[in-house]
């Protein structure tokens, strides 16, 4: 067997240890004689595998408990509507910054249930940045922020968490949540696919603060109603019961692993070895402004694009696989989630010296 360098954006990498305990307990979980995917998710055994995935990530990322922590399905793009579902209530509007194509796709959603306010259009031009705090135009009495904390496919991503005051803050964390440690309390909601960073596809997480539980349109549906969600424990139907397990797997890994401080430490060394390496070069380029840069998904274009193809094929060839960029971006991306073992970021560097070396 080989184990390639997957830089997948996503569904993505995950870490090998995950994967083997899975497989050993694939036909036969800890002498049940079924597979996790065959079990009733009411029985005492998912249950427990429920309750333990969420007690984990509670202590991984120090979960204040007036949170409820929803284990939910639709992927982030449920969220979109989600959000303004369960969060406008009485209020006119709700205020959101344009970062990038995720941002752009939560605010078209939103717009569907209620008014929006653009605070500040970012994630353009050359080098890409995120807007300055006070060219922001927010208001007050908006029912919440929104803001997506990494653009998964421009590589733009927040370095710090932002101050809108007393507005509850909503954040779409898919490609960045549990890369770093966070402080939970800052935040009305966090929502995040599994399939980018902690999990496979097919389950969202979503922590929510509880007082902002009795806001949701009654026209809220049933499976994305975080107060009813939240009364059932996730299981108001049947939740996506393997990625919940296999999700939980990763949390503990997580937590063997130093948790998310010795993540933020690992996963900032590997951003920064790539980033050195695209500007220490002027074959490679970055386009994104410095202190806007992700450690989760890094863009980077070739001088000359005819090489791209070559570039591809002969890094695929090489065992480093899915560094096309996004199709509406071009070039290349490396994500470089918390399975990506700092070797795979130092071939991925060797590899790109040795390209420039041939063909500069
Ligand atoms: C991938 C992604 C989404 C969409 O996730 P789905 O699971 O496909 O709905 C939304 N936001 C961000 C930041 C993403 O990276």
């Amino acid at each position: 067997m080989t184990r390639v360098y997957n830089f997948s954006a996503g569904p993505a990498i995950l870490p090998e240890p995950v994967l083997e305990q899975a497989a050993a307990e694939m036909l036969d979980w800890q002498g049940t004689g079924m597979s996790v995917m065959e079990m009733s998710h009411r029985g005492k055994e998912f249950v427990s595998i429920a309750e333990q995935a969420e007690a984990d990530l509670r202590e991984l990322l120090d979960v204040p408990d007036d949170y409820r922590v929803l284990f939910l399905q639709g992927g982030a793009t449920a969220q979109f509507s989600a959000v303004p579902l369960n969060l406008v209530g009485d209020a006119e509007s709700v205020d959101y910054i344009n970062t990038g194509s995720w941002s752009k796709k939560a605010i078209a959603e939103a717009q569907q249930y209620t008014q929006v306010n653009v605070v500040a259009e970012g994630g353009k031009g050359d080098p890409m940045a995120i807007p300055d705090r006070s060219e922001w135009q927010c208001d007050p009495s908006a029912a919440y922020f929104h803001y997506c904390a990494n653009e998964t496919i421009t590589g733009v991503e927040f370095p710090a968490i932002p101050d809108v005051g007393d507005v509850p803050l909503v954040s779409d964390m898919s490609s960045t949540f549990l890369s770093r440690p966070l402080d939970v309390s800052r935040f009305g909601v966090i929502y995040a696919g599994a399939q980018k960073n902690f999990g496979p596809a097919g389950l969202t997480v979503v922590i929510v603060r509880s007082d902002l539980l009795d806001r949701a349109s009654s026209r809220t549906p049933a499976v994305w109603h975080y107060h009813r969600q939240s009364e059932a424990d996730s299981m108001l139907n049947t939740p996506a019961t393997y990625s919940w397990y296999i999700a939980g797997l990763v949390f503990q890994w997580l937590k063997r692993e130093g948790g998310l401080k010795a993540m933020g430490e690992r996963n900032e060394r590997k951003a920064r070895r790539l980033y050195d390496a695209i500007d220490g070069s002027d074959f490679y380029r970055n386009p994104v402004a410095p202190d806007a840069r992700s450690w989760m998904n890094v863009p980077f274009v070739l001088a000359d694009d005819r090489l791209d193809k070559q570039f591809l094929e002969e890094a695929s060839q090489a065992g480093l696989k899915t560094l096309k960029g996004h199709r509406s971006v071009g070039g290349m991306r490396a994500s470089l989630y918390n399975a990506m073992p700092e070797a795979g970021v130092d071939a991925l560097v060797d590899f790109m010296a040795e390209f420039e070396r041939k063909n500069g």
